[in-house]
């Protein structure tokens, strides 16, 4: 399924869900900053699915608020609101992170053995192995060694991919107008 956001609108979709990307597209059409419930209303969406989902797009950078204060009740109500270069930069933080983490599981494949047990497909660290003679816990089959040069060398495509993404990402940010 596609995304009115385009390509980032996946990955938008897997970090705050369908409700947090509803949100961010109407946020972004909205010419005002909206409360919850204008939000809610507008969407059709319970309220408490609404707040809930603001909360994670607050937490990621996707939206931000303003606290209004209503005079005659000192109430505190939140208006929400958004914009391109919001966005465009927590989809960069994400992906660093990812990067990140792809950039750990690198050196941890490249840095250890593992085994598996031919029979159950359970995987085993070099010590874990070792503690065992060789031998499935499980079962009692003789473990054989994982051969994770595939797994290293897709991680290195991943990460490479992910590199250049992040330097596009960065220029085009620093060459848009404030
Ligand atoms: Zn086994």
């Amino acid at each position: 399924m596609s995304s009115p956001l385009g390509n980032v609108g996946l990955l938008i979709r897997n970090l705050v869900g369908e409700v947090g990307e509803r949100i961010i597209v109407l946020l972004l059409e909205s010419k005002e900053a909206l409360s919850d419930e204008e939000i809610a209303e507008k969407l059709g969406l319970r309220i408490n699915d609404v707040r809930k989902a603001l909360y994670d797009l607050v937490k990621l950078g996707f939206v931000t608020y303003r606290r209004v204060t209503r005079r005659e009740s000192y109430w505190h109500s939140y208006k929400w609101y958004t914009n391109e270069m919001m966005i465009a930069q927590a989809v960069l933080r994400r992906k660093r992170e990812v990067l990140k983490k792809l950039m750990q599981r690198l050196e941890f494949e490249k840095e250890n053995v593992f085994y598996v047990c031919p029979l159950d497909g359970s995987r085993y660290s070099f010590d874990e192995a070792f503690e065992n003679y060789f031998r499935c816990p499980r079962c009692g089959s003789d473990l054989v060694e994982i051969d994770n040069r595939k797994i290293i060398e897709n991680l290195e495509r991943l990460i490479e991919k992910l590199r250049r993404e992040i330097e596009q990402d960065e220029k085009a940010l620093s060459s848009r107008p404030v």
